[in-house]
Formats: structure tokens, C-alpha cells, sequence
């Protein structure tokens, strides 16, 4: 192994914090993973510990280096990734957070969010950002802060507090932090669209938006393209100084993992829930189905843009049979029960559990399983559950196609590869299923790892370990294709019944 051979990827999720190293062929050689301790302060309010976050990150950091064996002076660079939206805002002398981190699922700002739809905000704030006005994003959260915490708006406004995405936090911490006068306060073009404060068109903060929330332009942190120079680590923190190279929100860097770098191809992970990004090349595309438009990447100056939309539950349903049905002992003995049988005999399961998303968008929707009979078995049930994921990717998948054709895209965004991670996908049948539903053949790589391999590949994209995105684009190896074969007028049939169970939970036309 050559000096230099390695990239280190720090992946900062919702529950776990992780570092993964990998060499230049894209090959895992060691990790370490904390679990991350959720605060939950009262329903709907979610927190998480900013200096935890911190420290696990560096431990784990140091855990896998020391697990290759390997010295600082090895890693060609660190690529971060991270939780997307989940906001933290620190004082700049001491470096202590002024309160804990609002996580991306908190909801204590929707009465703000409101206010700003009521206000007709929403129009402007979807034309320049891409996102539709919710506390998802981290602009409401910011104001949150700054209106709740004693004498936070006056330390704002001095310029002694910066905020930050979980990216900049660990950027600033990594350079310096507060002892450091080269600390940099810095985030992605990626970590920045997931603000509703940065407007990604003419990508740069958003006076206007910011007047709008209130929110002092001398919070924010510098935005840099995705592979950047962002100065590098403390002598102290790993013997000796490591450059950083790499940053991406976590659907981003899974983006950049999978190789998704042309119009028209697109990922979808299935963990918990469900994210689905369709590269949409250089054309923001403007969605009329409540979809995300949203930077995919920014290289070399230039912008990729990327339709996002989301299930809400996907692995979370086989949670909920082993779980709180009891039903199976694990989510993997799904994959049995369903293979077994020819069909679920016309059991259809809508696991609206916390309403549905996209295309529906109805927040008062709750689940069902429609067509029982007497004959219905526990497998049906459980496959019911499994196809649901599928049929709700058709649905994702045909708004996205509408949203391109309606907005007249030029690029060629005939979809005809859905590239797949996270844990569901080890289900051999989903998958061939997947495929069937959507008469879309579906990969699945070899790495499986795409977030931290995404922020990888943007560290040795900037340190040269990877000559261009061709270049990573051709280590992608695909482990194994489904490719569809189901009839016709039977896909449409399971798809059509999807359809009418939906129908019976909306509340909303
Ligand atoms: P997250 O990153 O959201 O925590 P993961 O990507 O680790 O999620 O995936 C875990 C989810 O996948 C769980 O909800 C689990 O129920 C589901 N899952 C794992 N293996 C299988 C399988 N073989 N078949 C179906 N679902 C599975």
C-alpha cells in the first residue's frame, strides 16, 4: 500500500456516529460506530447532544485509523456526511453550543411554518430554495434559537454565535474549534439547500429569506462545492494534520456512492424509511407534487440538481410486524414467508402509520390492511407489507417522471436503472419485486456502505486519489440486477388495488 492510499468517511447519522476507512478501490479496511443518544424533551420534540456528537465522531475517527494499523500521514483525506438539517448554533469563543441540536424530526416550529404558509411565504420560499415550507429544514429551527434562548439574538447580531449544520460543527471542531484562529465555519452547497435559506439557483444565502425569518447573515457559515479545500485537522487530533476534502448531506453522499452522475439515473434507499434522488443534471426541476428540488452535488462550480422524495415507512413496517405484531422474530424471515406464496390472495397493507407522503400528502391519513378474509395468513400479511414499499416507489417514481415532463426538461430522464441500498435490500425477493412493480431493472452494488462511501469519493475527488466522477463512476460494481418479468396486465392489476386501498385511507381528495 502506497502512502496516501486511504480516505477516512465520517458518516454522522440520526442514531449512530461512524468512520469508515476506505482505500483507493473503494474497499472498506476498518470502521467504528457509536450509537447516538436521542433526547426526546416532550411528543414531537427531538434533541441531540451537539458536543456528543463531537466527541463519537472523533473517537470512532480514531478507532478505525488506529484499527488499519495505519498512520495520519496516510490519509489522503477526510470526506464527511452527515444527518441532513438538524441544527446546531454555537458561541464562537468557547465553542459551546448555546443549546442542544434540534434534530431534523422535530417538530416544535410547525406553528412558525404555518405562519409563513399563511403569510403566502410559500411561493417565494419553494421558487428560491426548492423546498416546501416545513420545520423539517433547518431555517425554522435556526429562528426557534435565536427567539428562545436568553440573549442569543444580541450574541447573534454581535457576531459571536455561528450556526451550522452537523457538517460545519464537526468542520469547525475539526480545525481548530474555538482554540484555533483558523477554525473554519464552513458547509456544502448540499448541507446548505437543506436550510430553506440558501437560494439554490443562484446558490448563495438568501437575503431576503433570511430578512424573512429574522435570522442575522453573520450566523451562517461559507459555502464551498462538495470536493473543496476545507482546511484540515489539528496536529493534536491525529498526530498530524489531515485534510479535509469532502462533505455531502447523507442522501447526497449515497447519491455520489451509488454514481449517479447522469441525468436520469436514480437511487433509493430502503432503511427505516425511504429516500429516493433522481439525478435531474443541470435543470432545477420544479415540482407540482410536493417533491424536493435540491443540489444533488456541486463540483468544480458547477451544479447538479436532483428531484428528492421520501417514504415515510419502509423497513419501519417490518418493525412493526416483529414488533408490535409479532408476527416474525426478525425483518429478514419476511423474505420466506413472502417467497412462498403466489400472491398475498388480495391482502393490501397502506402503512400510513404518521400520514402519507408523496404524491398524497395527507398528514391525517392512518394505515390499514384492506382485503382479509378468512383464508388470510400471516405471510400474506407480512408480504402485504413488503409490496407496499414497492407499489410506493411507483409512486414516487411516476410523480417524479410527471414533475420532469411538466416542467419540460431537456435532459434525458428516461429512468431505467433504480440503484438500491440500505438494509431491505438484502431481500432477494423485494428486490425481484421492486423490479416487477416498477418494469425498472434494479442494481444492487457490491458496497453497500453509499453514504460513507459517497463522502469518500468526494475526499479523493479533491485529493486526486480519483482523477474525475468517470472514474469513480467505473468502480462501481453491481453485485446483482432484478430485472423485471411479470406481465403486464398483472402489474397494472396489483398496482390498480394498491391504488383503491390508498384511496380508502385519504382524508383528503
Ligand atoms: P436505518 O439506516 O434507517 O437505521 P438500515 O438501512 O439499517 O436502516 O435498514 C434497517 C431496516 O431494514 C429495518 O427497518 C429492518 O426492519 C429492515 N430490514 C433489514 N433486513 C431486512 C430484510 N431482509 N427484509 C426486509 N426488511 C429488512
Amino acid at each position: 500500500m502506497s502512502l496516501n492510499d486511504f480516505v477516512l468517511a465520517l458518516d454522522q447519522g440520526t442514531t449512530s456516529s461512524r468512520a469508515i476507512l476506505f482505500d483507493h478501490a473503494g474497499v472498506a479496511r476498518a470502521s467504528a460506530q457509536q450509537e447516538l443518544p436521542q433526547i426526546f424533551p416532550a411528543p414531537g420534540l427531538v434533541e441531540h447532544d451537539a458536543m456528543v456528537i463531537w466527541r463519537d465522531t472523533l473517537a470512532t475517527a480514531r478507532a478505525a485509523v488506529e484499527q488499519a494499523g495505519i498512520g495520519a500521514e496516510q490519509i489522503a483525506g477526510i470526506g464527511i456526511t452527515n444527518q441532513r438539517e438538524t441544527t446546531v448554533i454555537w458561541r464562537r469563543d468557547n465553542g459551546q453550543p448555546i443549546h442542544n441540536a434540534i434534530v431534523w424530526q422535530d417538530r416544535r416550529t410547525a406553528g412558525l411554518c404555518e405562519k409563513l404558509r399563511q403569510a403566502g411565504h410559500d411561493k417565494l420560499i419553494q421558487e428560491r430554495t426548492g423546498l416546501i415550507v416545513d420545520p423539517y429544514f433547518s431555517a425554522s429551527k435556526i429562528a426557534w434559537l435565536l427567539d428562545n434562548v436568553a440573549g442569543a439574538r444580541g450574541a447573534a447580531q454581535a457576531g459571536e454565535l455561528a450556526f451550522g449544520t452537523i457538517d460545519s460543527w464537526l468542520l469547525w471542531n475539526l480545525t481548530g474549534g474555538p482554540a484555533g484562529a483558523k477554525a473554519l465555519h464552513a458547509t456544502d452547497a448540499t448541507n446548505a439547500s437543506r436550510t430553506m435559506l440558501f437560494d439554490i439557483h443562484r446558490q448563495c444565502w438568501d437575503e431576503e429569506l433570511c430578512q424573512l425569518l429574522n435570522i442575522p447573515m453573520v450566523l451562517l457559515p461559507e459555502v464551498r462545492d462538495c470536493a473543496a479545500d476545507f482546511g484540515h485537522t489539528t496536529k493534536d487530533l491525529f498526530g498530524a494534520p489531515i485534510t479535509i476534502a469532502g462533505m455531502a448531506g447523507d442522501q447526497q453522499a449515497a447519491t455520489i456512492g451509488q454514481a449517479c452522475f447522469k441525468p436520469g439515473m436514480i437511487k433509493s434507499t430502503y432503511g427505516t424509511g425511504c429516500f429516493v434522488m433522481l439525478n435531474t443534471g443541470d435543470e432545477a426541476v420544479r415540482s407540482q407534487n410536493r417533491m424536493l428540488t435540491t443540489v444533488a452535488y456541486r463540483l468544480d462550480g458547477q451544479t447538479t440538481y436532483a428531484l428528492e422524495g421520501s417514504i415515510f415507512v419502509a423497513g419501519a413496517a417490518m418493525q412493526w410486524l416483529r414488533d408490535g405484531l409479532k408476527l416474525i422474530d426478525a425483518a429478514p424471515d419476511s423474505e420466506a414467508l413472502a417467497s412462498g406464496l403466489d400472491s398475498t390472495g388480495g391482502v393490501v397493507m397502506v402503512p400510513a402509520f404518521t400520514g402519507l407522503g408523496a404524491p398524497y400528502w395527507d398528514a391525517d391519513a392512518r394505515g390499514a390492511i384492506v382485503g382479509l378474509t378468512r383464508d388470510s395468513s400471516i405471510a400474506q400479511v407480512v408480504r402485504a407489507g413488503l409490496e407496499a414499499v414497492c407499489y410506493q416507489t411507483r409512486d414516487l417514481l411516476l410523480a417524479m417522471q410527471r414533475d420532469a415532463a411538466t416542467a419540460g426538461a431537456t435532459n434525458n430522464l428516461v429512468l431505467d436503472v433504480l440503484r438500491v441500498d440500505g438494509g431491505m435490500v438484502e431481500n432477494d425477493w423485494l428486490m425481484q419485486f421492486l423490479a416487477d412493480i416498477l418494469d425498472v431493472a434494479v442494481d444492487r452494488p457490491a458496497v453497500t456502505e453509499t453514504t460513507a462511501l459517497g463522502a469518500a469519493y468526494l475526499a479523493g475527488l479533491q485529493t486526486g486519489l480519483y482523477p474525475s466522477t468517470e472514474a469513480i463512476a467505473a468502480q462501481w460494481r453491481c453485485q446483482a440486477s432484478f430485472t423485471p418479468n411479470m406481465a403486464a396486465g398483472r402489474r397494472e392489476q396489483l398496482y390498480d388495488a394498491w391504488r383503491e386501498a390508498v384511496a380508502r385511507v385519504r382524508t383528503v381528495a
